[in-house]
């Protein structure tokens, strides 16, 4: 008997985000395999993300310290649980987790070891806490350098000015590499106002790899629910998107991520 299950809200969401990152590669040029889609589960729920590994997807990123631990876990149960009951289809070692948010200093070695990539690295003590905290016989945490492009008040990162000597810097860590760059666009509703900051970005970012000499540097993160498109339209290949996928945030838990960020 064959079940006929139109696909859910969160799988229809899924699907018309990656369309629009397919639309957007395309309008630049490029192959939709080229962008890789981060989903960011900051207000997702734990089902939500269950449901959405089961559909394949591997990437997902978090900003808060205290909900990636509990969601990484009860995933990591979840998985393991799955593989008891003899799932092998692999799903289980390719999920990836990219911490996103403000990273502070005495989060580094609860952080590390759980994450593919550190998108926010945003200063040099804050590299060399990453630096201090590598664990023998691993290989070296990988990260993205954030830039404040626009120098907008209140968001984190480093000066464009400034980038290209904290990499420098960075190189001489034998356990951080460092594969490319962060930003965040501006808080415009209009996307059209953040295309000339994501030019920046690119630009920065293709002059640091043309001229850092570092053997893979070749991260563009930039892009989320209101502004992907036109990132990836600008050289973006990785685009961090939550609300698009997972549905609007309840406001219990923009006040949650409010009260941990302050
Ligand atoms: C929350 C967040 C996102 C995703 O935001 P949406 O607008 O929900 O897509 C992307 N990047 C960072 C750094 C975030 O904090």
């Amino acid at each position: 008997m064959s079940e006929q299950r139109s696909p859910s809200e969160l799988a229809s969401r899924y699907q018309a985000v990656r369309q629009r990152i397919a639309d957007a590669a395309a309008r630049a040029g490029r192959d939709s395999d080229s962008v890789h889609l981060v989903a960011v589960t900051k207000y997702a729920s734990l089902a939500q993300v269950r449901e959405l590994i089961e559909l394949g997807h591997c990437d997902f990123g978090e900003s808060r310290m205290q909900h990636l631990l509990q969601i990484s876990a009860q995933v990591q149960e979840h998985l393991d649980r799955r593989r008891e009951l003899g799932h092998v289809d692999g799903l289980t070692d390719r999920v990836r987790w990219h911490f996103i948010g403000h990273l502070q200093r005495n989060k580094v070695r609860r952080i590390q070891p759980l994450c593919r990539l550190i998108h926010s690295v945003d200063s040099l003590r804050l590299a060399e806490e990453i630096q201090a905290a590598a664990r023998e016989d691993h290989p070296p945490t990988e990260v993205l350098v954030q830039v404040n492009v626009d120098g907008e008040r209140g968001k984190h990162g480093v000066a464009p000015a400034a980038a290209e000597h904290l990499i420098d810097q960075m190189t001489t860590m034998p356990d951080v590499r460092v594969r490319g760059l962060m930003c965040m666009g501006p808080q415009s509703e209009d996307p059209e106002a953040t295309r000339p900051v994501f030019e920046r970005a690119y630009e920065l970012f293709d002059d640091i790899r043309r001229s850092a000499g570092l053997e893979r540097f070749d991260v563009l993160s930039m892009g989320m629910t209101q502004d992907f498109e036109v990132a990836i339209e600008c050289g973006a290949n990785v685009v961090r998107v939550g609300s698009a996928i997972f549905g609007t945030p309840d406001p219990d838990a923009v006040e949650a991520e409010a009260a941990e960020a302050s």
